[in-house]
């Protein structure tokens, strides 16, 4: 099948005759494949219906059977949504593009990443995700969420007054782009209040487009399972029209911010067994590089993430109701399946979970989620639909908010960080772990076997075979622990079966 979604392009598509010129090239080179041509082993930066781009290793470089998307020279790759092709005729000529549907790929420096924002959404600087498969978190999330009275009486303090406090603090500097000082102004306020709160704070620095930016991180350790990490995380940076306009970011995205830190005031005093980190990013408007520069260090640290929950845009409601949609992917199905269920059980809001093998671009849960990470996304329009009318201008103010929404969604997050987290929850069994030993590894392919056989008996419960969520246990969990331990298949599926 050909891929029937390139639209237009200001670069002519690389042909595979110039490969063999590529041997010297010390730059990451992206490639387009169709889906069903992907090499096996090689990871996807980012996967579509039909297509596939992927960086090429150099191994592979001689003999690949994609498309090479753009010249070869240096510079990132970015993407982004484009609803309006004729836009990017500002940009042609300037920075080199592809357009496969409604993703844009683009191929530049900082500098001109920063001209495109206002072109589309959710732009996002690919990143090479690495290969070895990471370890699954002890515990998956639970399959149900149960109204506890300790849950509601800790998110009771998270109220429309209060998100507002925090809503006005951060839209009232005069701009939170990355680039300017209001940002670095931003990333002290997050600071102090997490100090605050008796978090252990710290910022995660780096650099971006010549300029030092700063993740800030409150950590709280838990008491049973340090190792186990619970992230809960939204982009404090913001942008507007031009640099030199007011960015006062209100619902991008200081609605995420609050619902991080009110989250983190309202869990401060609670006991939990998994260590739990509120994370704000910066550089996100940049192609999610304050995300990506985080995750890259956790996955270099192999650090156990159970879970991101990615709170970006939460506080407009629109003429139609008070939606919030979860997106999920193939490792966080269950963990959005979770996060349905707490909101309907803890806020009156209504929810629409959004499924994709393939993670969503256009938010920092994206830097986590293609690094093998369980990793969810919670927004309060999908796009056309809903989507708020002052994204990415100066005109984005707390007035155009819904604050009864905002809290709700503050109170489900910090439930939901609550009941991950919590010391009677515990443990849970790893799916895939057939003899119960608590690791995913070979002996469980034998037992697995074995027990296939007739030789050993059921696994208990029977369901932690389930390798591959089918409901069942059978050979196809054995290929899929199989696939798993060679680092080309994805982790084993935990949660409610499919
Ligand atoms: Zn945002």
């Amino acid at each position: 099948m050909k891929i029937p979604l390139l639209l237009i392009s200001s670069v002519a598509i690389a042909s595979s005759v110039q490969v063999a010129e590529r041997a010297a090239i010390e730059y990451p080179v992206i490639a387009l494949y169709e889906n069903q041509d992907m090499p096996s082993g090689l990871q996807p930066a980012y996967a579509g219906l039909h297509y596939s781009l992927a960086f090429v290793p150099s191994e592979l470089l001689e003999d690949f059977r994609g498309e090479l998307l753009m010249p070869l020279s240096p510079g990132d790759y970015y993407i982004m949504r484009v609803a309006a092709p004729e836009s990017l005729m500002a940009v042609s000529g300037k920075i080199p593009f592809v357009l496969l549907g409604e993703d844009a790929i683009f191929k530049t420096d900082p500098a001109g990443a920063a001209t495109l924002s206002r072109f589309g959404w959710g732009l996002t600087r690919l990143s090479e995700p690495a290969t070895a498969p990471r370890t699954p978190a002890p515990g998956g999330p639970p399959m149900t969420a149960q109204v506890d009275s300790n849950i509601l009486e800790m998110i009771s303090v998270i109220t429309p007054q209060s998100s507002r406090l925090i809503l006005s603090d951060l839209s009232a500097i005069w701009s939170r782009n990355s680039y300017t000082q209001g940002c670095r102004q931003a990333e002290q306020y997050v600071f102090d209040y997490l100090v605050q709160q008796d978090y252990s704070t710290s910022f995660f620095n780096f650099q971006f487009g010549g300029v030092n930016m700063r993740n800030v991180i409150g950590e709280k350790l838990g008491e049973v399972h340090p190792e186990s990490i619970i992230i809960v995380c939204a982009h404090l940076d913001c942008i507007s029209e031009t640099p030199d306009s007011p960015a006062p970011g209100a619902e991008d995205n200081a609605s995420g911010c609050a619902v991080v830190l009110e989250t983190a005031r309202a869990f401060s005093q609670f006991p939990c067994d998994m260590t739990v980190r509120f994370i704000t990013f910066s550089g996100e408007e940049q192609g999610l590089i304050g995300s990506d520069q985080y995750a890259a260090y956790v996955q270099s640290q192999g650090a156990l993430v159970a879970a991101v929950l990615n709170v970006d845009m939460v506080g407009y409601s629109g003429p139609y109701a008070q939606d919030m949609y979860i997106f999920s992917d193939h490792n966080s199905y269950s963990l959005g399946a979770l996060g349905a269920s707490i909101i309907s059980d803890y806020t009156n809001l209504d929810t629409n979970t959004v499924y994709n093998y393939f993670p969503q671009y256009g938010s920092d849960h994206y830097s986590f989620a293609i690094r093998g990470y369980p990793a969810i996304f919670f927004i309060d329009a999908w796009l056309d639909y809903d989507w708020y009318p002052f994204y990415h201008t100066s005109a984005d103010t707390v007035g155009n908010l819904n604050l009864a929404q905002q809290a709700s969604i503050g109170r489900a997050v910090a439930a939901m960080t609550a009941f991950l987290s919590r010391p009677d929850f515990g443990p849970q069994y790893v799916a895939g772990d057939a003899n119960g030993d608590g690791a995913v590894n070979g002996i469980d392919v034998i037992y697995l076997v074995g027990y296939l056989k007739g030789f050993v008996p059921a696994p208990e419960p029977i369901l932690r075979a389930d390798a591959n969520g089918s409901c069942s246990v059978n050979g196809l969990d054995v290929v899929y622990l199989v696939s798993y331990l060679k680092g080309t298949g994805a982790p084993p599926f935990y949660g409610e079966c499919r």
